[in-house]
Formats: C-alpha cells, structure tokens, sequence
C-alpha cells in the first residue's frame, strides 16, 4: 500500500505506517545521492570541517565547502607552514 498523505476537512488522513513513509523517504534520498547530483557531491577538504557540498565547478576541482571561510583558512595555515619551514 502506498503512503499518502491527504489533508482534507477532517485535517490530515494517512494511509499507511510511519515505517512505510520512512522508506519511502529514504528511497527518495537514495535517488538523490545516486543520481546526478550524488556524483557531484563531496565533502570539504578541510579537516576540521564537515560540510558536504555540490561541486559543480569546471573540471569539478573544487575542494572546499566555501573558499571564503575554509579555503582561506587552509591555504594561510599552509601560507604560515611554508614559512616556518624556511626559517629552520
Ligand atoms: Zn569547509
């Protein structure tokens, strides 16, 4: 049986089980993930940070969630790496 949710006079009727329109919202994220978009989908390369994002830069080279905040970041930590190193 398919889940339906109907409002109507009465107020909102649903057919079917909570557990059924679980699934059916995980198989509706399911086709996301996998379609298109899932093979864009990539997590930021900034280990502190969680953020997935849809990379759909040219050449799909994008690393982070956003370059203001966590490239930026990255890049002076390497900045400020590069020129420790030179100093010893
Ligand atoms: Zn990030």
């Amino acid at each position: 049986m398919p889940v339906t949710l109907r409002l109507g006079p009465d107020g909102a009727t649903r057919t079917g089980t909570v557990s059924q329109g679980l699934a059916a919202l995980a198989r509706e994220a399911v086709e996301i993930l996998g379609g298109d978009d899932g093979a864009l989908l990539r997590e930021c390369s900034r280990p502190e940070c969680t953020q997935v994002y849809l990379d759909r830069s040219r050449g799909h080279r994008r690393e982070w969630c956003a370059m203001k905040t966590c490239g930026n970041r990255v890049k002076a930590a390497a900045y400020r790496a590069r020129q420790h190193a030179a100093q010893d």
